[in-house]
């Protein structure tokens, strides 16, 4: 780590037209170039394809980024491909933010200028945070492939078996001299009728 300011590279994707056809990315991209630490910012039609990957990588090594923020989906979906892009250009995966424009956008403003200043604002927090990410390392922990179950309820009894069933010992632990919590103590149960004990 150097005490020398990130340089961050912004990547604006259109989903085709799945954010571009109600933000304007061009604008976006113009605004995020203007952002703090802020050394590229490029638009792209799908960012996630090999070529928006590779669009990434060679910014990297030729510009030297530090930091990469990419405005496209949901992270659920391509965080783990954009770390990846990181990692093989020799970044720690850490330094990268996404900004959602796209679910947190796109499908769900429609007015297209009120979409493009969320989209900015989304990307200026990005950006700022980034700022501050910290490199990660994985490393692996030995723990003890067992489970603590409070309250021998019918949900504590069934997760307790679930667990069991999945292979892992179970602690059940009852404050009451008896399990089944409320269950235990009615007779037929709405609507199915059946004895509930
Ligand atoms: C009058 C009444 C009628 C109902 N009728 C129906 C019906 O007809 N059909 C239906 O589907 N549902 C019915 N319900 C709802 C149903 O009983 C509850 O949804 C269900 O029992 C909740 O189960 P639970 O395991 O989440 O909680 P609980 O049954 O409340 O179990 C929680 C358990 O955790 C234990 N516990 C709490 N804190 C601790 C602690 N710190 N350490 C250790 N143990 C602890 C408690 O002693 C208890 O045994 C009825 C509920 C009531 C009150």
């Amino acid at each position: 780590m150097t005490n020398e300011a990130p340089r961050i590279g912004v990547y604006i994707c259109h989903c085709g037209l799945n954010i571009a056809a109600t933000v304007n990315v061009d604008e976006v991209v113009r605004y995020a170039s203007t952002l703090p630490n802020v050394v590229v910012a490029r638009p792209h039609k799908y960012t996630c394809s090999e070529s928006g990957q590779e669009m990434i990588r060679q910014d990297i090594r030729e510009l030297g980024l530090t930091r990469v923020v990419v405005a496209s989906c949901s992270p659920r979906m391509h965080e783990p491909t954009f770390q990846n892009v990181l990692a093989s250009a020799g970044l720690n995966p850490y330094y990268f933010q996404m900004a959602n424009i796209r679910e947190h956008v796109s499908w769900v403003v429609e007015d297209s200028v009120a979409a493009t200043e969320k989209a900015k604002r989304l990307v200026r927090a990005a950006v700022a945070r980034v700022n501050f990410h910290e490199p990660l390392f994985p490393r692996q922990e030995s723990v003890t492939p067992a489970a603590l179950v409070v309250g021998g309820g019918i949900a504590g009894i069934q997760a307790a078996l679930t667990i069991a069933e999945a292979g892992y010992q179970v602690y059940l632990v009852e404050r009451q001299p008896s399990i089944g919590g409320h269950m235990a103590q009615l007779d037929k149960t709405f609507p199915t009728l059946d004895c509930s004990t």
